[in-house]
């Protein structure tokens, strides 16, 4: 009896020690993504304190206005959709501009092939195009939506960086049954994670997509620029610097030594991953 029961024991040990790890098991079974970052506009001379906490009130910069193509699995996803109307243009000077489905084009995607748009946040500048990918799934959090489409234009509320266009184009796409409105933390595609706690809106989201070398995070504004990462600055414009350093100390382990962390905004991307095509770098 005892024999059997430390037969079944150790049985049992060498089963446990062959159950997958589950990440092991992630990378055996589930598809890897290619990445790219696509500029479709430069805003020039952008003040880095609006950027930076904390950085010095004279400095300027050139800033990258850019959404993420991502492909893999039989999904073509674009991280951040872009602005194209025409109000934008009138109350920001914008240089090199092309209209975001053009601009994945040069990444060799067309819009009506783009299965997905993860929309980061509500802010102009990344969720105005939203309606350029006709039949795409839309994905937003949940909160950021309630809130951008309630809370924030009553008393107390803020909408700084939101156009009520913009929210009137998601409930359009979410009538005609496009829009997925996700709750926190969760894999939304296979390998493909959303994260929240960065804080930059009410509730933004940064992406983790697994590719051949390891995670790539695509941060958008929870982290604008290379620097927030190295100096650990908040980002200026959030709703908690607190939870927004620790969303970036997160991004960080997330990556890992192999990873890639991707800000919204640095020009920086687009030299230092090699480019593929006018306007597109390949993140990995
Ligand atoms: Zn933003």
């Amino acid at each position: 009896m005892i024999a059997a029961l430390l037969f079944a024991a150790a049985m049992w040990d060498g089963f446990s020690t062959r159950l997958p790890d589950p990440q092991e098991d992630g990378l055996r079974t589930r598809p890897t993504y290619e990445v790219y970052a696509v500029e479709y506009a430069v805003i020039p001379d952008f003040p880095v304190a609006g950027l930076v906490e904390g950085a010095d009130k004279d400095r300027k910069l050139d800033i990258a206005m850019m959404v993420w193509v991502v492909r893999g699995g039989g999904h073509t996803i674009v991280v951040d959709s872009g602005f194209y109307r025409p109000q934008f243009f009138k109350s920001w000077k914008v240089r090199d501009f092309v209209r975001p489905d053009m601009a994945v084009a040069r990444a060799g995607v067309k819009p009506e092939d783009v299965t997905d748009v993860i929309l980061t946040h509500a802010h102009w500048d990344h969720a105005d195009g939203a309606d350029l990918f006709p039949k795409a799934t839309v994905w937003i959090q949940k909160d950021e939506y309630a809130y951008y489409t309630g809370a924030a234009w009553q008393e107390g509320g803020k909408h700084g960086g939101i156009d009520p266009e913009d929210l009137a184009a998601l409930l359009q796409i979410n009538t005609q049954g496009r829009l997925r409105l996700i709750d926190g933390d969760r894999e939304i595609l296979p390998g493909v994670r959303v994260y929240t706690g960065g804080r930059h809106t009410y509730a933004s989201q940064y992406v983790s997509v697994p590719t051949r070398s390891g995670p790539a995070i695509l941060a958008s504004d929870n982290m604008y620029l290379f620097e927030n990462l190295e100096k650990h600055a908040a980002i200026a414009q959030t709703f908690d610097r607190q939870s927004n350093l620790k969303a970036q100390d997160n991004m960080k382990s997330l990556a890992g030594a192999k990873g890639h962390i991707v800000p919204g905004h640095d020009p920086a991307v687009m030299t230092r991953y090699p480019k593929v095509a006018e306007g597109v770098v390949r993140i990995d």
